[in-house]
C-alpha cells in the first residue's frame, strides 16, 4: 500500500497508477516483469517479477488476495509458459496486502518457500516475537552501547553496506508495526481518528474475515542471499516506509529489486505510527540502497523499470527536505500547534485527513529527533513548535 504524496499528485496520471498492463517482458536477465490490477488509492498495478531458473520460478510481490488478481497471476504465468505450480518460492517485500496478498495461496498451491524480511507482521502473523517496550534504563544503555558502534563498518568485499545508527530501526527489530490504520482510535498525535469510509470500511472487515495473510517459511535478515534466477541476490532491510520492507540486489546484474522503498515518480508514503524516527530510518536507507556499487537498474514494485536509482533517491531526499521547510514556516506563523493544524498548513483541503496528518507526524518526529523542533503533550494531544532556521 503506497500512497502519493497528495500535493504532488498529478492532473496526468502518473507511471505507477497506469492500469495492469497483460503483458509479460523481460527486463532484466532472467527477470519477468508481471503487471497486476490493484484497486488502491493512487496506483493502478503492481509488478509481480518473475525471476527463473531451471528448477522453475521465484515470485516477488504477487499482488492482492482475490479471485480477480489470482486470475490475472494465472494469466501472466501462462503467458510466459508457467502454471503456479512451477513457482519454488515467493518474496515478499513488506508487509501490505498489494504485495503479500496471493502469496499464502501460492505457498500452499505450489508447496513454495516464502520468503519475507525477519521482521514481517500483519494483522494475524504478529511478527518474530512479542512486542515490549524499552524500559528508559534499558534505552539508555542500547543507546550507548550503539553509539560506540555508530561509525559505519567497513565493508569486505561479499558483504553489503550496513548501516549502524541507534536511531535506525535495526535488522534484528522484535518490533511490530500497525500496518494499517488504527480504525476508530486515537492517533498517536491525539486526535480521534474517523476511520475510512463506510463502504471502504466495511471492505477491510471483510477482507479480514475471508482473508488471512501468509505465514513465511523463511525469515531473512539484511545481507543474507537467495539464489534466484541463477544468482545470488542480497537482502537489503530498508525499513521506513514500513519496519519489514526488504531490496533484494543483484551485484552481477547490477539489478536492484526495489519494491516501495524507491518509486520512480512517485514519494512512498512513510508514515509516524508512533513516537519514533521512522523517517530517519527510510533516509538512511534510502543512502544506503543510493550505495550499493553498479546498480544500473531499479525494479520498482509499481511503474517502469528505472535507470537510475541515486537520483531518484536524491530526488525523494530533496522532496522531504522541502516538505519540512514548508512545515518549518507553518510553524513559525503558527506558534505552538498540533499535528492536525500544522498539516492543514501544508496540505490543500481536498487531502485533509489522517495520511496527511500521519506524514506530517513523521515529519515533524524527524524534526524532534533532530533538536529542530519542540513536542510536548497537553492532554492527550500532542503540540509541536519548529525552530527558526539556523544561523549556521
Ligand atoms: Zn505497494
Ligand atoms: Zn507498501
Amino acid at each position: 500500500m503506497t500512497d502519493t504524496h497528495p500535493h504532488t499528485r498529478p492532473r496526468r496520471p502518473k507511471q505507477e497508477q497506469e492500469p495492469a498492463s497483460e503483458e509479460v517482458v523481460e527486463v532484466a536477465p532472467g527477470v519477468l516483469r508481471m503487471q497486476l490490477p490493484i484497486w488502491m488509492p493512487g496506483l493502478g498495478h503492481v509488478n509481480t517479477y518473475g525471476l527463473v531458473d531451471d528448477r522453475g520460478l521465484a515470485v516477488v510481490d504477487p499482488g492482492l488476495p482475490g479471485p480477480q488478481s489470482w486470475k490475472a497471476l494465472r494469466q501472466r504465468l501462462k503467458a510466459a509458459d508457467y502454471k503456479v505450480k512451477h513457482v519454488h518460492t515467493v518474496v515478499v517485500t513488506h508487509s501490505h496486502p498489494d504485495h503479500f496478498g496471493a502469496a499464502g495461496r501460492i505457498a500452499r498451491e505450489a508447496g513454495a518457500r516464502l520468503v519475507t524480511h525477519h521482521a514481517f507482521s500483519t494483522w494475524t502473523v504478529k511478527g518474530p516475537s512479542p512486542q515490549r517496550a524499552l524500559s528508559e534504563g534499558e534505552a539508555r544503555r542500547l543507546e550507548v552501547e550503539a553509539a560506540a558502534v555508530a561509525q559505519e563498518l567497513d565493508v569486505p568485499p561479499d558483504e553489503i553496506p550496513t548501516i549502524r545508527d541507534p536511531d535506525v530501526v535495526p535488522d534484528d527489530t522484535d518490533e511490530r508495526e500497525a500496518t494499517s490504520m488504527p480504525w476508530g482510535t486515537r492517533t498517536p498525535w491525539g486526535t480521534v481518528n474517523p476511520g475510512p469510509p463506510l463502504k471502504r470500511r466495511l471492505l477491510i472487515r471483510a477482507m479480514r474475515l475471508l482473508f488471512s495473510p501468509p505465514e513465511p517459511t523463511d525469515r531473512v535478515h539484511h545481507g543474507e542471499r537467495l539464489r534466484l534466477a541463477g544468482r545470488d541476490w542480497f537482502v537489503v532491510h530498508t525499513p521506513g516506509h514500513t519496519v519489514d520492507h526488504l531490496c533484494l540486489w543483484d551485484p552481477e546484474s547490477g539489478t536492484l529489486l526495489t519494491g516501495d522503498h524507491v518509486l520512480p515518480s512517485i514519494t512512498p508514503h512513510v508514515s509516524g505510527v508512533r513516537r519514533a524516527d521512522s523517517l530517519k530510518s527510510y533516509l538512511a536507507t534510502l543512502d544506503l540502497v543510493a550505495r550499493l556499487e553498479g546498480v544500473r537498474l531499479g525494479l520498482p514494485a509499481h511503474g517502469h523499470p528505472f535507470t537510475d536509482v541515486p537520483g531518484r533517491v536524491e530526488a525523494i531526499k530533496h522532496h522531504h527536505a522541502e516538505r519540512m521547510e514548508l512545515l518549518r514556516e507553518a510553524s513559525l506563523a503558527l506558534g505552538p500547534a498540533t499535528v492536525q493544524q500544522l498539516s492543514r498548513e501544508v496540505f490543500p483541503k481536498r487531502h485533509w485527513g489522517v495520511m496527511a496528518e500521519s506524514e506530517t507526524f513523521a515529519h515533524l518526529e524527524h524534526m524532534v529527533h533532530a533538536g529542530e523542533a519542540e513536542r510536548w503533550e497537553e492532554g492527550e494531544t500532542l503540540l509541536y513548535r519548529v525552530s527558526p532556521p539556523s544561523a549556521a
